[in-house]
């Protein structure tokens, strides 16, 4: 399985939440997660997508450690049988 297929089923899943996974670039920032999950009651977190198996780049790690320092949930997700679980989580928070 593909990440982009990974990521199509977590933009719907949220969206069958009443939330939204939208695509997070920032020019001049590379290495920023793929994703800005929001959802219903202010709740937030951001979600690097891989491929079944593989691992963030370094500067893809520095980049979700930042986020964590500011206390922001960050999540990596390569299957989609993970994703239920993390949006689960997200609400939880
Ligand atoms: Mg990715």
């Amino acid at each position: 399985m593909r990440e982009s297929e990974i990521e199509s089923r977590l933009r719907a899943e949220a969206k069958k939440m009443g939330g939204m996974a939208v695509k997070f670039v920032s020019p001049g920032l590379n290495g920023v997660p793929d994703r800005i999950v929001l959802l219903p009651g202010r709740k937030i977190a951001f979600v690097e997508l891989k491929a079944p198996g593989k691992k963030p780049r370094p500067l893809q790690v520095k980049r979700m450690r930042k986020l964590k320092s500011l206390g922001f949930p960050v999540y990596v997700i390569d299957g989609v049988e993970q994703i239920g679980g993390v949006l689960d989580e997200i609400c939880a928070t």
